[in-house]
């Protein structure tokens, strides 16, 4: 018999249940099976897949995390998709952040925070990605800067980097700048494909 994929997405704030309507969507897609789980502490991470942080305030994200003293489980979970704030959360480097801000330092990436300005300027446009064309919505959304070696670009607004991979140590983490939740399922596909590819690999 098949075995699920497991997923989870971190559940402190942000597009939780978008998040979790767009694996459930693109999994039937996929024909996949895979359960979903929201994530709120240490426990919740024992035995999932993959994690998607969500958007919402990566400051507030990384304290929550720490309080519940889940900073090291989700450093080993082999897959993590970041988006808008969880991607800030991956970077190993963040500009314009707040006073001793810290992060997950997962990705080869360094990240300027609030880059398009205030909440009120935030806003959507179709983009164009590797991975097919969507409508991106960007909410007071960072911007990549700079990206190491390994770093695979997906998608580009003008020449800024909105969105990035990279296989690393046997890790595989897919970062985005806007949230893609909100309008398609292009992404969450990518991702689990990209878990089910290794899925089988480790399972066989
Ligand atoms: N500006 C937020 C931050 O710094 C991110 C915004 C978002 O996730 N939409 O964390």
């Amino acid at each position: 018999m098949q075995q699920s994929i497991k997923i989870g997405v971190l559940a402190f704030h942000g597009d939780v249940i978008e998040h979790i309507l767009s694996l459930k969507k693109a999994a039937s897609k996929l024909n996949l099976s895979m359960e979903v789980l929201s994530v709120r502490t240490k426990k919740d991470i024992d035995h999932i897949d993959g994690l998607i942080i969500p958007g919402g305030e990566s400051t507030t994200l990384y304290k929550l995390c720490e309080r519940e003293g889940m900073l090291e489980s989700i450093k080993k979970i082999k897959n993590i998709f970041g988006t808008c704030a969880g991607a800030i959360l991956m970077a190993k480097a963040i500009n314009n952040k707040t006073k001793d801000q810290k992060t997950l330092e997962l990705m080869d990436i360094e990240i300027d925070r609030n880059a398009y300005g205030r909440q009120t300027d935030s806003f959507e446009k179709p983009i164009e990605t590797s991975l097919g064309n969507l409508l991106a919505v960007f909410i007071r959304a960072p911007k990549i800067k700079s990206i190491g070696k390994s770093i695979i670009v997906i998608a580009k607004d003008a020449d800024e980097i909105i969105a990035c991979e990279q296989n690393i140590s046997g890790c595989y983490y897919l970062a985005l700048c806007f949230h893609p939740e909100l309008t398609s399922t292009l992404f969450h596909e990518h991702f689990l494909k990209k878990i089910s590819l290794n899925f089988t690999s480790t399972q066989s």
